[in-house]
């Protein structure tokens, strides 16, 4: 896509211990930025071929040189992000793919040397550069929300207390928000830590049959960073913020393909409504750029609370990162190729 403002990366992962004890075998291939996927019931017809801005390896237990590390994901993408977000962009990254396919090592990571994923990784870093300003008429604040979006509805957690659902309104100027959603002014990545902590264990999980502890919910992480530059002639500031938001997404995987009945088919449905509609506004917002379009208004962020919300992040003054995670095993070709074809369609 000319002159695109998503950047769209993949990422496979290491064979679990199920795909290892099924004796599973290995569909993907990488090579450069292209991510090659052959379907492992028709052995003989050709690999379908998929290009990203990158292609991330890390299905061997030898880390052999295209093997990505944590830190080179974020030096590719996060960096990119944060930079832009201290130009006054807005930004936002997300993770895509199916329960267990490697979102949240992605975006969160272990709390293990090297192991952090790209939120704290980019946290620290923002912090580490506002403290090497040596500019005294600049100076910056952090403030962060956390939230999760399950079945349509707003959940704060950053505020445990507040069980209720929030509702999303519209500000004239400043667009979609969420009402009454906590926002910690941070001045540390310790601060942040210890916030993201009680936040996960906050989260709504749910048992499926496909992964005991899949994530049916998307966890949206905000950074409102705002620096603020002193006028020494004037005294008067002028400010620039940006938004960043770093949004881990529901699993993928179709409601059928886990057994889903009741609450858990109600589930799979916002979940594919809202990743459904977040692949359209992507599609329609690289249609635009292409076609030189300027008019937004058939963009559709009012068809799911997620697009909604990420409205000033996605579209205009913004930079988008996504993140496709992969299982790399035969048993979930079907899910990996509609993975591939999701991120296909960011470009
Ligand atoms: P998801 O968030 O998509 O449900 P997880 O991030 O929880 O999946 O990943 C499932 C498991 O695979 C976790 O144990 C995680 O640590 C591991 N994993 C995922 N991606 C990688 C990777 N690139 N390298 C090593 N381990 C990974």
């Amino acid at each position: 896509m000319a002159g695109a403002s998503v950047k769209v990366a993949v990422r496979v992962r290491p064979f679990n211990t199920r795909e290892t004890s099924r004796d599973a075998k290995c569909v993907i291939q990488m090579q450069g930025n292209s991510t090659c996927i052959s379907n492992p019931k028709q052995p003989k017809t050709e690999a379908k071929s998929f290009t990203f801005d990158y292609s991330y390896w890390s299905h061997t237990t030898v880390k052999d040189e295209a093997f990505a590390s944590q830190r080179q994901v974020y030096k590719d993408i996060g960096e990119e992000m944060l930079l832009h977000a201290f130009e006054g962009y807005n930004v936002c990254i997300f993770a895509y793919g199916q329960t267990g396919a490697g979102k949240s090592y992605t975006m969160m990571g272990r709390q293990e040397e090297g192991q952090e994923g790209i939120i704290p990784q980019l946290c620290e870093d923002l912090f580490k550069r506002t403290f090497e300003n040596k500019d005294p008429d600049l100076s910056f604040s952090v403030e962060v929300s956390y939230m999760e979006i399950y079945c349509e509805r707003v959940r704060d957690l950053l505020n445990p207390k507040s069980k209720g659902t929030l509702r999303v309104r519209e500000h004239p100027i400043m667009g979609p928000y969420v009402e009454d959603l906590s926002k910690l002014a941070v001045t540390g990545y310790n601060d942040i830590q210890d916030l993201m902590d009680c936040g996960n264990k906050a989260r709504t999980v749910a048992a499926t049959n496909m992964n005991e502890t899949s994530s049916r919910s998307h966890a949206v992480f905000t950074i409102v960073f705002t620096q603020r530059r002193r006028d020494q002639l004037t005294s008067l500031d002028t400010e620039k913020v940006s938004k960043v938001s770093l949004v881990d997404l529901a699993g993928s995987e179709r409601a059928d393909s886990s057994g889903a009945k009741g609450m858990r088919l109600k589930e799979g449905a916002n979940i594919n409504k809202s990743l459904t509609t977040l692949g359209k506004v992507i599609s329609a917002l690289a249609e635009m750029q292409n076609s030189k379009k300027r008019r937004s208004d058939f963009i559709p962020y009012r068809d799911s609370v997620l697009t909604w919300l990420l409205k000033e992040n996605l579209g205009g003054n913004s930079r988008t990162a996504m993140i496709a995670a992969l299982s790399p095993a035969d048993i979930n070709y079907e899910e990996t190729l509609s993975t591939l074809r999701y991120a296909d369609r960011a470009k």
